[in-house]
């Protein structure tokens, strides 16, 4: 078994990875940090887009299913494909939802790696069983109801003749009884648990697409659930509780009263503000699918970035101005050569924490760092540092970029090269597939943090559901929406992302209120 925070990380470990039970928010930090080292990612259908986006955009994404009865890949081809791609020296993640090792075939994966000699790894993940129930505001165990819970499959292996599942006892079992799978069974299950002497009032939840925007819940007892679930198809995935503590959903749920909740939002990605803006919206109970404007691409002359490169040992400063450039810069480096001594004696400047984090990712340390950290921050601090006069300086840089620090310093008297690493181009596929949801499914609300998302959006000339409201960060991308002929129904008076947040929650909070 690997062991953590040891380098070089051992060639063709496999890990079992919890996904958790689908809010992006609930994966482990151990879960992140071999997503992020991956070289191939096999998951399933429970499994969120935006986890998988933990993994490099160089990483190999295969999807193995399963979606009841369409097994994308059987399991013992599956087990197979852990075992070739491990063996051929990649760092496999075998992403699951909830946990690897609840109903999710885990525990045979890991039989077979075993068997083959691979090394693995488990990183266990919050499972639906208790996560579900409690994003209901409904507690696996409580103590003034219960002490005992127990976990059972509604679906069973189809191919074994009888049920293994022995009726009598669990009827006669205390406490809370969670099922996973099987909400085309439940009428079959609730006859049985009734006919071996079950309540029929005992209390049911069910509870679908748990822990989404999506998440639906559906309360009622033994003898009428069945009914229930069948006239209001409701369908899977769906987790059900049944026991006493489903009562305590009146009293104590809280994701479903949030005031986004059931809104689908759409969240036009830009630089790194998406991020921050979706975690605020699911904070306020919505659906979010992040559909990105633009990406990273390679330099237009990538013969002269590498040049620049080869020859940085030769400056007497390197300046970094964002994390993609550090990625752009190694990539390149490690290209040309074997050794990071050839990086020489070069003093290595960065404009902020993220960038400067990067770096000593790859082991480099950061000789300067500005205390504002833009680019006149970091001109300042150069020229208070010391005297840059003939000094040689290399500014790894996106193609798009101010030039306050070239002009900055070449006034001051520096030798200033200026390597383009990358250029953002306007996306066009779907790398997240969110392009393909939106025109499935359309949406509720559309956001749009600046001009050039909306110019990028525009260009992919998808057609905007009647339903759907616009929301701008301000008058200058209201402006632009406007100018397409939009109509703007949401503009932040604070133009910040918490302010644009904030704008969405005030416009349905009036809409509720019949304002
Ligand atoms: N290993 C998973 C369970 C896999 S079996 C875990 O620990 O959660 C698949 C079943 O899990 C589904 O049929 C459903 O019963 C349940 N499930 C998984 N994610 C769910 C979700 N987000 N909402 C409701 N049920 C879910």
């Amino acid at each position: 078994m690997p062991e953590r925070d040891h380098d070089p990380i051992p060639p063709g470990t496999c890990y079992l990875v919890g996904a958790g039970p689908g809010d992006p928010g609930l994966l482990t930090l151990r879960a992140k940090e071999v997503l992020e080292r991956a070289d191939v990612v096999l998951y399933d259908y429970l499994c969120n887009a935006e986890i998988l986006g933990h993994a490099p955009a160089s990483a190999e994404r295969i999807y193995v299913g399963k979606k009841a009865a369409d097994h994308a890949v059987p399991q013992d081809e599956l087990n197979a494909l852990l075992v070739k791609l491990s063996g051929e020296g990649k760092t496999v993640v075998r992403l699951k939802g909830g946990d690897p090792f609840v109903f999710g075939r885990g525990g045979e994966e890991a039989g077979e790696l075993r068997a083959a000699g691979v090394p693995f790894e488990v990183v266990p993940g919050i499972s639906s069983t208790v996560a579900g129930p409690a994003y209901a505001g409904i507690p696996v165990t409580h103590r003034d109801h219960c002490s005992q819970l127990t976990i059972f499959t509604g679906h069973e292996d189809p191919t074994k003749a009888e049920s293994s599942l022995d009726y009598k006892k669990l009827a006669a079992a205390d406490g809370t009884k969670v099922m996973l799978m099987g909400v085309g069974q439940l009428a079959r299950v609730t006859a049985e648990l009734l006919a071996e002497g079950a309540d029929p009032e005992t209390p049911v939840a069910l509870v679908r697409w748990a822990t989404t925007g999506r998440q639906q819940t559906l309360v009622s007892d033994l003898a009428n659930v069945a009914r229930r679930v069948e006239e209001s198809g409701f369908g899977s995935p769906a987790v059900t509780v049944i026991g006493g503590v489903v009562g305590l959903r009146e009293e104590l749920s809280w994701f479903e009263r949030r005031p986004l909740f059931g809104r689908r939002v759409i969240v036009t990605r830009t630089r790194s503000q998406a991020g921050q803006l979706s975690v605020r919206l699911r904070e306020l109970g919505a659906e979010v699918d992040e559909m990105p404007t633009i990406r990273i691409a390679p330099p237009d002359d990538e013969l002269e970035f590498g040049r620049f490169v080869q020859d940085a040992h030769t400056y007497d400063w390197l300046l970094f101005t964002s994390p993609n450039g550090v990625d752009a810069f190694f990539e390149m480096f490690y290209k040309i050569y074997k050794d990071a001594r050839s990086i020489g004696g070069v003093k290595i400047a960065a404009v902020g924490p993220g960038t400067a984090k990067k770096i000593k990712g790859y082991h480099l340390a950061v000789d300067l760092l500005p205390d504002e950290y833009v680019a006149e921050g970091l001109l300042e601090k150069l020229l208070e540092t010391e005297s840059v006069e003939n000094e040689t300086v290399l500014w790894v840089r996106p193609k798009e970029a101010r030039d306050v620090l070239g002009k900055g310093l070449t006034e001051a008297g520096a030798i200033v090269d200026q390597a383009i690493a990358y250029q953002t181009v306007p996306e066009t596929g779907d790398p997240t597939g969110a392009v393909a949801r939106f025109r499935e499914e359309g949406a509720d609300v559309i956001t749009f943090a600046s001009s050039s998302a909306v110019e990028h959006f525009l260009d992919r000339g998808l057609e905007l559901p009647e339903r759907l409201k616009i929301a701008s960060i301000g008058p200058v991308t209201s402006g632009a929406l406007r100018s397409a002929g939009l109509e703007v129904d949401i503009e932040a008076e604070r133009h910040d992302i918490p302010g644009l947040a904030a704008a969405i929650e005030q416009y349905y909070a009036e809409l509720r209120a019949g304002v």
